[in-house]
């Protein structure tokens, strides 16, 4: 008998016909002789509608009282999954994140478990109930409840399967498993059996919304055995796995597991630095220092007649009027000539552990994009991942030219059940 940790996603309990969907499974899984732990996010949109709700309330609601409010999104879901597997006769009970024993640090929004007490969780299933679980949140040590940043109940999933020690953690998705590419951008995306966890770390870092980058983390952090798959079909999905020596026994190890793309990235440009040692490590402290996390940098050589250079970076776009802010104030000081700030643009990012050891794959990606028309504005790399900055419009075109380039389409147009990949 095994115990698994089964997270169904929002677009999988949308509406009351769903979530009698998902009970089945859960009541069939139960039935089958497993102790079933589930962790189910927020119904459909809820968490941007109750985000939305807020922002007419306020441009700049209170983080607590945002945390408490989107909390409430996955109480709705869990009690009513509940519900739907009690009526099909298999007991089942629900519990908030607080009651589930997932203690997190206190930084509201984008809080990070630091232990997992899940008793009542055992309790349940050591009585032959299944055990429901509101996923992306948490309870500070002081009892402030907190949630895990967006996409967050896929960590509150693999935290519990380490916790519990769970056999497998199933996550339950609105497609078959981790594709090649985005299958709503690919549809000829290829369907992976098997990939490892830094290779999937660099596709969720890359903008790949399958699985939220925490969850992989803490995941390979721990062990944990990671099954992507739809809740629609009950096709295999893929495994993320620790090891990369067995993933690449059971398989012929490609070069390439696939291209990420990524719109939610800005650019700024401080145009005119002085090149004088100091001033890149003076930029990149205030913009730390205005909590805006940073991701690729271009510095370009300084024209010599002038001393002076250009430094891009890229950075959520969200982020962008912090980042702007912070570095006007040090304008003066500095002495640069002036900032861009531009949000439209696109990132792509090819990824696959076999490039270390395979010259030409940075070549063959240029070579596509050059193919396509394509301009590349920024780069930059990983042992095991290329990425490239271009124009947002062209972003889809050239996830596909690349694709295409290294051979990963397939003939099997893959389905794409419900909900909108994010
Ligand atoms: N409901 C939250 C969100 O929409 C958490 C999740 O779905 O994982 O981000
Ligand atoms: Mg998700």
């Amino acid at each position: 008998m095994a115990l698994i940790v089964q997270k169904y996603g929002g677009s999988s309990v949308s509406d009351a016909e769903s979530i009698k969907r998902v009970a089945k499974r859960i009541a069939e899984s139960r039935r089958a002789g497993n102790d079933v732990v589930v962790v189910v996010s927020a119904m459909g949109d809820t968490t941007d509608e109750l985000i939305d709700l807020a922002r007419q309330i306020t441009p700049l609601p209170p983080q607590r009282e945002m945390d408490i409010l989107l909390t409430a999104g996955e109480r709705i879901s869990m009690s009513l999954l509940a519900m739907a597997i009690t009526k099909l006769g298999v007991r089942a009970k629900s519990f908030t994140g607080q009651q589930a024993g997932l203690i997190t640090d206190a930084v509201h929004g984008k809080a990070r478990i630091v232990d997992v007490v899940p008793h009542r969780i055992r309790e349940t299933i050591e009585r032959g109930q299944v055990a429901i679980v509101a996923g992306f949140q948490g309870v500070t040590e002081s009892n402030d409840v907190t949630t895990l940043g967006r996409g967050g109940s896929d960590t509150t999933a693999v935290a519990l399967a380490a916790g519990l020690d769970a056999d497998v953690c199933e996550i339950y998705t609105d497609v078959d498993g981790i594709f090649t590419a985005d299958p709503r951008i690919v549809p000829t995306a290829r369907k992976v059996d098997r990939i490892t966890y830094e290779e999937m770390l660099e596709m969720a870092a890359s903008g790949a919304k399958v699985l939220a980058l925490r969850c992989v983390e803490y995941g390979r952090r721990y062990g944990v055995p990671i099954h992507v798959r739809s809740s629609f079909s009950g096709k295999e999905g893929t495994l993320v796995t620790r090891n990369p020596e067995e993933a690449a026994d059971t398989m012929e190890a490609p070069i390439i597991s696939g291209v990420a793309h990524d719109r939610s990235e800005a650019k700024i440009t401080v145009v005119g630095v002085p090149d004088v040692p100091g001033t890149a490590a003076r930029i990149f402290e205030v913009v730390a220092a205005s909590g805006v996390n940073i991701d690729m940098i271009v510095q370009n050589i300084s024209a010599a007649k002038t001393g002076r250079t250009d430094i891009s970076f890229t950075l959520p776009e969200g982020d962008g009027p912090a980042g702007m802010a912070a570095l006007s104030g040090i304008q003066a000081e500095i002495g640069f000539d002036s900032l861009q700030f531009d949000d439209q643009i696109g990132k792509l990012s090819l990824v696959g552990a076999g490039m270390k050891s395979h010259p030409g794959v940075s070549a063959k990606l240029f070579g596509a994009l050059r193919d396509a028309g394509i301009n590349i504005e920024m780069i930059s790399t990983s042992e095991i991942r290329i990425s490239v900055v271009t124009r947002a419009d062209s972003l889809d075109d050239a996830v596909r030219a690349v694709h295409t380039a290294f051979e990963l389409d397939t003939e099997a147009e893959a389905v794409v059940y419900a909900g909108t990949g994010r």
